[in-house]
């Protein structure tokens, strides 16, 4: 298996080029924010559980997020891989992930890091607001929240990472192809 968490803050481009590797490379997406808006849409008790923490650019609490993500790992289990998008967010998040990698014989091989300047973030967030129908990018305080969250509580796990010796940074400004490139260029060395 081959298991990538792509890093970086609200707005760095995670998803999209999600979208862009994991046809490239085979692997399975897990966005945890796409899951909790499904599960918010169809009105789930996880959805009802994640609400007002995403409505206010709050991370939703651990145990919810790491049960989840565990289940979807689970029933997931015959892919090549996995492309961690959006999670781990916390270092309780990324324990979890090592203990749940350990369990099924695999491991994270790299963390990519997307780096793009805060003001840009909060530009790309606001642009996509006007057509996400999301709730927390149409408000600019959310969006500015979102960001303060990341520097306090998530980009820790850079640090985390690169004990690891799997910290691997990218410019994350520039054409959507062209990032996909320096993406392409870390996972093909792996
Ligand atoms: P995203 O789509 O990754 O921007 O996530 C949207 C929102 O979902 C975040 O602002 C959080 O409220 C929540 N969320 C997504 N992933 C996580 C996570 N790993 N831990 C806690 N909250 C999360």
């Amino acid at each position: 298996m081959i298991n990538i968490v792509l890093f970086g803050p609200p707005g760095a481009g995670k998803g999209t080029q999600a979208e862009n590797l994991k046809e490239k490379y085979n692997l399975k997406h897990i966005s945890t924010g796409d899951v909790f808006r499904y599960n918010i849409k169809n009105e789930t008790e996880l959805g009802q559980k994640a609400k007002s923490y995403i409505d206010k650019g709050e991370l939703v609490p651990d145990e919810v997020t790491i049960k989840m993500l565990n289940e979807i790992v689970e029933e997931n289990m015959d892919s090549k891989g996995f492309i961690f998008d959006g999670f781990p967010r916390t270092e309780a998040q990324a324990e979890a992930l090592n203990d749940l990698m350990d369990s099924k014989s695999t491991q994270i091989d790299a963390m990519i890091a997307l780096e793009v300047p805060d003001e840009k973030l909060v530009e790309r967030l606001l642009e996509r607001g006007k057509t996400s129908g999301r709730k927390d990018d149409a408000d600019e305080s959310v969006i500015r929240n979102r960001i303060k969250v990341y520097y306090e509580e998530t980009a820790v796990l850079k640090e985390f990472y690169k004990k690891e010796n799997k910290y691997y940074g990218i410019d994350g400004v520039g054409s959507i192809s062209e990032i996909t490139e320096r993406i392409s260029k870390v996972i093909d060395q792996l």
